[in-house]
């Protein structure tokens, strides 16, 4: 298993370097987010010991088990499912960064419960990018004012965007819809100096998410392999399986 797993891994960096190559960009700029909810602990401590750091988790309970197994590498957690109110508390106390804000409400509630012997929460904010209505994810117009509540936070550390656009056959329309999301992205980063993360990509579509200009790519069954475990077979209600 562990020599499937540096394939994996090995084969996953090859397509974010050659898409790198391709329009000539530092495949340094682009993090790798290995996306390991439904996977064992014994897949993440051999992914951990491969030298992968970030790794993103969707279910809380299943998370914190996995955070404090693992404690003694220093890895980074990204929680990347939908926040219900009820495991703010939670995720702010154990989390590293949230990739899925999209609603004040739940940036009022990280900012008050992040512990304050902890650095700054680091936020993305989820953009739904193609006003699905079963998806997570604030509306474009809607970037600015939780961006401006983030900022007002010092617990919180404003970083960016993430989004999961809709899914789509052919590079050139991943791409459009890419780009769209990159200039949401500029000129929030225009607005916010701390902005410096575009979180896009996935499986099927990181060669189009590089090229417009994503800088961390979120990899789950490529990396790992199938999910083994019947509770995370049910695809969380954003992620559009
Ligand atoms: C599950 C998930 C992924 C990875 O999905 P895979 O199909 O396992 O590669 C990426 N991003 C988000 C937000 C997810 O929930």
């Amino acid at each position: 298993m562990n020599q499937n797993t540096a394939q994996r891994l090995q084969q996953i960096q090859a397509r974010i370097e050659a898409a790198c190559r391709h329009c000539q960009r530092d495949p340094d700029q682009i993090r790798l987010l290995a996306v390991s909810k439904g996977q064992p602990l014994a897949a993440l401590a051999t992914m951990a010991a491969l030298g992968q750091q970030a790794f993103g988790e969707n279910y809380v309970d299943e998370a914190l088990d996995k955070i404090s197994a693992l404690r003694s590498h220093t890895l980074e957690w990204h929680y990347i499912g939908p926040v219900q109110s009820n495991k703010t508390r939670a995720i702010a106390e154990h989390f590293d960064w949230v990739q899925s804000v999209d609603r004040i409400k739940i940036v009022r509630r990280l900012a008050d419960q992040r512990p304050a012997d902890r650095p700054p929460l680091n936020l993305l904010i989820q953009v739904n990018l193609d006003g699905e209505q079963q998806k997570a994810g604030c509306q474009p117009d809607q970037i600015a004012d939780l961006a401006e509540a983030i900022s007002a936070n010092r617990p919180l550390r404003l970083r960016g965007l993430m989004a999961i656009p809709a899914p789509r056959d052919n590079r050139q329309d991943q791409r459009a819809a890419f780009e769209r999301l990159h200039s949401l992205f500029a000129r929030l980063q225009d607005d916010h100096a701390s902005v410096d993360t575009l979180s896009a990509g996935m499986s099927a579509d990181l060669e189009a998410a590089i090229m417009a200009g994503s800088t961390m790519v979120r990899i789950g069954t490529d990396l790992f392999g199938p999910r083994p475990s019947a509770a995370s077979q049910a695809p969380p209600r954003h992620a559009g399986a």
